[in-house]
């Protein structure tokens, strides 16, 4: 739709969603109820409309219709943890014949086999929680990586690992930090979240620490000169309230520290894991959760759209809802693919910066922390 034409459309008086098209417009900021009245809509055509006037309003004009991705490759350096989120599909007992542990020099190999690794400018590093893998594997670690590869950005370790390797080791997460970040630590993945509610905590990860310790984990991260992302894990039978209330904590929480970077909206998946699939998100829900994040995160800059989680097709779209970045090329994604999600295992950077295209975007490679690498103008593929 033209331009003009959008802004007639959400403007009518009679529309029920036009007050907050001008609360966004005068860079007010969305309230909960607001947010709450938005995601009840079922005029997804407006909402994406307040999403994506938030989007330009909140991004300077040069860049307006850049969507970034990063050149990235996930290691998971174990599937054995010792915790039990009901959601989960990739973790493995220890006696389990599908159970694996990577060496230092297993990861080292694992990536120098990487046809590409020399256009590689991010590490992205979960794992299981295993007594075996203590906070001195992951300092040789990321001391190797830097080592062999020290142009390369280490975003790794939730705010989950972080806490468990300072209470395996006995010493304040403080601690941990400066460890890592001495090692090569850059910035914190967004994992771990889930949906900060606590009802939905008990059902699904009890063992998890819960959301004010994940906040403050990724605060002292900031302080520490460590930005970090954020993620919500929609699907697990959360009601939109909970959703709402998730993205209203991290904002809170920016408001304070100011370290996100990226909100990134992710959905569950069913396979081989004891959540129901009746909690199953659909396409315009997957759609709302991005317009929402971008409606009230008036102060994280980027929203992604994963396209391993939802596909190529919903990314394409999600551009139109206030998302900026689809995440990266990937190479080996194994967390997903464990719970069924059925998109592939890795894009190339050619497939990426097509899909970009196609929906009228200009893409841009970045690295982890937003720096430029290339624009992909009609010139490059
Ligand atoms: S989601 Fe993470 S912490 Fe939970 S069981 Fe799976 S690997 Fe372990």
């Amino acid at each position: 739709m033209a331009p003009a034409l959008v802004e007639e459309y959400i403007t009518r008086s009679s529309h029920p969603l036009s007050a907050f098209y001008h609360k966004i417009v005068a860079g007010e900021r969305i309230t909960r109820e607001d947010a709450v009245t938005i995601y009840e809509s079922d005029d997804l055509l407006a909402i994406g409309i307040l999403a994506d006037t938030a989007r330009v309003l909140r991004t300077p004009p040069e860049v307006r219709d850049y969507v970034y991705w990063v050149h990235n490759f996930h290691i998971n350096p174990t599937n054995i943890c010792e915790a039990h989120c009901k959601f989960c599909s990739f973790k493995k007992g220890p006696g389990s014949p599908f159970a694996y542990v990577m060496s230092v020099d297993d990861v080292i190999k694992q990536v120098n086999d990487y046809p590409m690794k020399d256009q590689l400018s991010e590490f992205h590093i979960v794992s299981g929680l295993y007594k075996e893998q203590g906070l001195a594997y992951y300092r040789d670690l990321f001391k190797a990586l830097k080592q062999h590869f020290p142009k390369v950005h280490i975003k790794g370790l939730t705010a989950v690992e972080l806490d468990y390797l300072s209470k395996l080791e006995g010493i304040p997460v403080e601690e941990t930090l400066a460890v890592l970040k001495e090692a090569g630590l850059g910035s914190l993945p967004g994992g771990g979240a889930e949906v900060f509610a606590e009802r939905v905590r008990e059902l699904v990860c009890v063992d998890k620490i819960p959301a004010s310790e994940w906040l403050r984990i990724h605060g002292l991260a900031h302080q520490m000169g460590m930005q970090s992302n954020a993620t919500l894990l929609a699907g697990l039978g959360e009601t939109p309230e909970e959703r709402i209330d998730h993205i209203l904590a991290i904002r809170e929480q920016q408001d304070k520290t100011g370290g996100f970077m990226t909100f990134i909206p992710l959905n569950c998946y069913y396979d081989n894991n004891a959540i129901d699939a009746k909690n199953a998100l659909t396409g315009v829900e997957n759609l709302k959760n991005f317009a929402i994040s971008r409606i009230l995160l008036d102060n994280v800059p980027h929203i992604k759209s994963f396209w391993i989680h939802i596909g190529e097709k919903i990314s394409q779209v999600s551009l139109s809802f206030g998302v900026d970045d689809i995440d990266g090329t990937v190479v080996q994604e194994k967390i997903a693919h464990a719970a069924g999600t059925e998109a592939s295992e890795a894009m190339t950077q050619a497939e990426l910066v097509n899909m970009i295209r196609k929906a009228g975007k200009i893409p841009v490679e970045r690295d982890t922390v937003y720096n430029i690498i290339r624009v992909y103008d009609e010139q490059l593929v």
